[in-house]
């Protein structure tokens, strides 16, 4: 079945040829079990090393069942290392860490054995050669000996005819190195044995054949007689098993009994175990994954160790992308301005139906119940109006000449305190009350207090809104608390009339040109103003009344007749309906209240003036979420925008400056990170590569080993990258910390990108990883 025709084989050093075979012929058949024998260095290891393909032949033929072989690829040996060699060596390459069965089981995955059937086949194995109970000792515990047996086992698995046994008892004793040849012959029945020894009369009541070798030629090949091989062979005897079918997978193997013993038993149960023409059932990517699997729970140290590194990149890169995640938003560069949303608040949405419809209750509902919403106002004008209360404000008074030339004295009112911005009633509900009611009355309120006993007293507020309506003017009222708050917090909340009631001119496409038309000393004078209409007290239906301020700004009489021209305009600003109505001017307006206030009553307010509101205020837990809370407002088909990134319009270049620096030391780092990792992952890979020159050896095919890498690093990857966004969500429950912080600015896309990041660093050092292996696969056959 092999015959070697005219081989010879040259080692080429720097300055000579060493010739190690010079022509050799030589002819071998099922059956043999081949006794090589000669001086060291003689050609022994050469002649097996180009039998089983694992060196290349200069000159002559090699062929196998009377093929040539000569034409053979790099593909074409490493299948023929596969499928026809089974290699016992000296050195018995094997898997230190694996235990012994995975040591068997490797070789049956290897060619594609499905692997329950793999299990069962290296436990029977394991048996033959006495190893079964060790099959869960570690490779690395095992004595020589046992190594030897189950480097044995192993060869059986790959069931091929030809078993090439390289001094396979060089480094036993005498005792163990017999055991290990009776196996060997016990398994040559159906089977070409090579074995190189040095130890011939040990081998000699074994082998059918002596071959020495001597300076790379055969000088001796002679027969040798055995009175009976097979039955001296035999260690113990059992019945003859019944024929082995064609069909293997459908084999039953034979369950290890529980007096299983750790005498091997006979060799046609090992033929049995091992029949050839195996049909591979498994996928190379299968068989990948199987050893990632395994080399996960048998190379814990390396396992941990590529896991903690991966772990750490996990984390250093979540922290870096999270840094970028945060500068995203270039809002926090730019300067507020005041003049569309006085409030300035990073949190705050200004919400509104595209077809300017009032908010509703139930759209108050909605936004309450969307995610990240804390608190959702109904009436978002007024929460651009800061109200004052008496430690908030200062009279100081000063000397003057008033308009008259009298010296009189002058009272300046100073607001010292511009933080507080109205809020109404629906910003709350009974709920947060400790005592009293809500304030639904014109002037009611609602406010936080220790003591409930201050229900029905009141307090005087002051209100401006600088950008609504110039910073000169202020409105004064007394109002009368309702509701006390559960909650100790500054805020005040309004009646949602009062609100309304503020911001009337604006919530409504509404104009209010006011003529005056009076005469004073039989002079008719005329004048018109815009005026800001607000409620007065003690009006009658259409009865104004302007403010003391106002008449002496304008010199204007405050009594006399007046043509309200009420201006409905469009979304344009285009005027299309005029209402005039007559009204009567009464002076005595609220003394407190600045320039072009005028007050109605009541009912004709409300006649002009519908409540309600068409744009509400929400205020979210965090600016990070706001692109998210936005997306679903719009979805849900309202116009939401942020206040503060509307507002902030103007690039500061030094804060500019300084958030682009962030982003790209994040991604220097990253990048860095990335390399560092890569380099260290794989230099590490290096050292650790032997088992896969073993799985190789053992006759895995690059194609399948470079997988195990693909499937394992990834995988690792996968898992830190899991363990630290659990870890992440779970601090954001449990209290909030750095991390939880910065996970507020992952959104979908950036856990992607974030759980990409690292299975790309993983690939990337797998594929190098990889490359080294090809490299040295290629060059290290063995
Ligand atoms: P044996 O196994 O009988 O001890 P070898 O087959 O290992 O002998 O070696 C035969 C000859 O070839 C020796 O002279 C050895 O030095 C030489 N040789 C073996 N392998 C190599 C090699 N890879 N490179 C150069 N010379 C080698
Ligand atoms: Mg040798």
């Amino acid at each position: 079945m092999i015959k070697l025709d005219n081989i010879s084989k040259y080692y080429y050093s720097s300055n000579a040829v060493v010739p190690a075979l010079k022509k050799i012929q030589l002819e071998f058949n099922i059956g043999e079990f081949v006794a090589i024998i000669g001086e060291s260095g003689s050609g022994k290891t050469t002649l097996l090393n180009i039998i089983s393909g694992v060196d290349t032949y200069d000159d002559g033929e090699l062929y196998y069942n009377g093929e040539p072989t000569s034409h053979f690829d790099a593909k074409d040996w490493e299948e023929y290392r596969k499928n026809k060699i089974g290699f016992v060596f000296a050195n018995n390459n094997l898997i230190e860490n694996y235990s012994a069965l995975q040591n068997v089981e490797s070789s049956l995955l290897i060619q594609g054995i499905e692997v329950h059937k793999a299990r069962q086949t290296a436990l029977d194995l394991l048996d033959k050669v006495g190893m079964s109970d060790f099959s869960g000792q570690k490779v690395a515990k095992l004595s020589s000996g046992q190594r030897q047996r189950l480097t044995i086992a192993r060869a059986l698995a790959k069931n091929t005819d030809i078993i090439i046994a390289d001094e396979p008892t060089a480094n036993l004793d005498s005792k163990t190195g017999k055991q290990i040849i009776e196996l060997l012959s016990k398994i040559s029945k159906h089977k070409l044995i090579l074995l190189v020894t040095h130890n011939y009369e040990g081998v000699e009541s074994f082998v059918t054949r002596k071959i020495r070798i001597q300076d790379g030629q055969v000088v001796l090949d002679i027969p040798v007689e055995q009175e009976n091989p097979t039955e001296t062979a035999m260690i113990s005897i059992s019945e003859p098993t019944s024929v082995p079918t064609s069909e293997p997978t459908s084999e039953p193997t034979s369950e290890p009994t529980s007096e299983t013993t750790s005498e091997p038993t006979s060799e046609s149960d090992i033929i049995i175990s091992t029949k050839k023409n195996i049909i591979p059932i498994k996928s190379s990517g299968s068989i990948a994954r199987r050893f990632a699997l395994m080399n996960l729970t048998s190379q814990r140290q390396k396992s941990t160790l590529l896991f903690t590194f991966m772990l750490l990149t996990a984390i250093v890169s979540f922290v870096f992308l999270g840094i970028i995640y945060s500068n995203q938003d270039d809002v926090r560069t730019r300067s507020y301005d005041k003049s569309i949303f006085y409030h300035e608040d990073m949190n705050r949405i200004a919400v509104r139906h595209s077809d300017g419809a009032e908010i509703t209750k139930t759209d108050m509902e909605f936004f309450r119940s969307a995610a990240h919403v804390k608190i959702a106002d109904m009436y978002d004008y007024a929460n651009d109006i800061n109200y004052y209360s008496d430690t908030d404000y200062k009279y100081t008074y000063s000397m003057s000449y008033d308009h008259n030339g009298v010296l009189a004295e002058v009272r300046t009112l100073n607001f010292l305190n511009e933080d507080h911005f109205m809020k109404s009633a629906s910003a709350i509900g009974e709920d947060d009350l400790r005592a009293g009611v809500l304030p639904t009355e014109l002037y009611e309120i609602a406010v936080y207090s220790e003591n409930a006993d201050i229900i029905g007293t009141t307090i005087d507020y002051y209100f401006t809104a600088k950008n609504i309506w110039g910073v000169t003017q202020h409105y004064f009222t007394t109002c009368k608390v309702t509701g006390i708050l559960k909650e100790e917090r500054d805020q005040i909340y309004f009646s949602e009339k009062l609100c309304s009631m503020l911001t009337v001119g604006l919530s409504k496409n509404t104009y209010l040109p006011l003529r005056y038309d009076y005469t004073v000393d039989e002079k008719r004078y005329k004048g018109s103003a815009a005026p800001i209409p607000i409620i007065g007290e003690g009006l009658e239906y259409k009865q104004i009344r302007g403010t003391q301020e106002f008449f002496m700004t304008t010199s204007l009489h405050p009594i006399g007749k007046a043509e309200l021209s009420v201006l409905l305009h469009d979304d344009y600003g285009l005027t299309y309906k005029t209402t005039i109505y007559n009204m009567e001017i009464i002076p005595e307006a609220n003394e407190y209240n600045s320039s072009q206030f005028f007050e109605f009553s009541e009912q004709f307010f409300n006649e002009l003036f519908p409540q309600g509101s068409p744009q509400a205020s929400l205020y979210i837990d965090d600016y990070a979420y706001m692109d998210g809370v936005l997306s679903v407002l719009k979805e849900q088909g309202y116009e939401a925008i942020s206040t503060y990134s509307t507002s902030a319009i103007k690039y500061i270049p030094e804060k500019v400056k300084e958030r682009m620096s962030t982003i790209y030391a994040c991604i220097l780092i990253l990048l860095f990170l990335c390399i560092f990792e890569i380099l260290i992952v794989v230099s590490f890979l290096c050292i650790k590569s032997k088992n896969f020159t073993l799985l190789k050896y053992m006759g895995m095919d690059f194609k399948t080993a470079k997988k195990i890498t693909y499937y394992e690093l990834p995988t690792y990857a996968l898992a830190a990258s899991v363990v630290v966004i659990c870890t992440v969500i779970a601090d954001k429950i449990c209290g909030i910390g750095y991390f939880a912080d910065l996970f507020k600015y992952f959104k979908i896309y950036s856990i992607i990108i974030y759980f990409a990041y690292n299975i790309f660093i993983a690939i990337i050092t797998s594929f190098l990883f990889n490359r080294y292996l090809h490299r040295k696969m290629k060059k290290e056959l063995i």
